[in-house]
């Protein structure tokens, strides 16, 4: 199923998709669904937000060995993780802005993991059960911000650097699904989940290994190669199969 999280006629609301509707559901998130009720809106009338307000974002780099190359890089030898902010999560039909301190702000189109349970120590064979289900991620970067600073936690942190959504897909098998990047309609990226480096069962015991993971956080499995830059006025789509469009401004 799909699973929305939205505003509607001043009513903040979690909802599961039927056809072009959303099925109202008493819950307040996608982790506390609750019971459809009898209430249900047009899709196209829905002010999307994105689907979790995650307590963290843990992303993995370089997880396309064509992505490492291209910016210079090795694949490597086991996961390279970073976070990225809550406050720099943005809804579906926001606007990316373009901070005054970078001249370069990539778009990075990226399979999202959506953790639905307390997760600690989870060994790879087990990841699917600590998974409520996947979206689509925009890893928006200030290139020259993280290449300068070494570290990346300016690059990556700006408010609105993470559109998510539009929804949550609990039933997808993320083995080899297509996954584009579209600025002002020309495809940027054209790749495919079965080419990371590590599966979302190696990631997940990867981090696990470190830190507990809370319902409604969020994993970012890499982006594939094509990466460029964002400028003002452009539009900028993340699509991937069995999610959806994922649909941003850039000002
Ligand atoms: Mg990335």
């Amino acid at each position: 199923m799909k699973i929305y999280r939205f505003v509607h006629a001043g009513k903040p609301s979690v909802g599961v998709a039927d056809g072009d509707r959303i099925i109202r559901h008493s819950g307040s998130d996608a982790m506390t669904l609750g019971d459809a009720t009898s209430d249900s809106v047009p899709l196209a009338d829905a002010e999307l937000l994105a689907p979790v307000t995650p307590s963290k974002i843990v992303a993995v780099g370089r997880n396309y060995a064509e992505h490492a190359r291209e910016l210079g890089n090795e694949a490597p030898s086991e996961p390279i993780i970073f976070l990225k902010p809550p406050s720099a999560v943005l809804d579906p039909a926001g606007t990316i802005v373009r901070p005054p301190q970078s001249q370069r702000v990539d778009f990075e189109g990226e399979l999202a993991i959506v953790i639905g349970k307390t997760a600690r120590n989870i060994s790879r064979d087990d990841w699917r059960s600590v998974v409520l289900g996947f979206t689509c991620a925009n890893d928006v970067t200030a290139r020259d911000l993280q290449k300068k600073d070494v570290q990346f936690t300016r690059g990556k942190s700006f408010d609105t650097f993470l559109p998510l959504g539009p929804c949550i897909e609990t039933d997808l098998d993320p083995a080899a699904l297509s996954l584009r990047t579209r600025v002002n309609g020309e495809t940027k990226q054209n790749g495919n989940t079965h080419d990371m480096v590590f599966g979302c069962g190696t990631i997940i015991e990867f981090i696990t290994a470190v830190m507990t993971l809370h319902p409604g956080d969020v994993i970012l499995t890499g982006t594939p190669s094509g990466v460029g830059p964002l400028n003002a006025g452009d539009r900028v789509e993340v699509e991937i199969e069995g999610i959806g469009v994922l649909s941003n401004q850039v000002s």
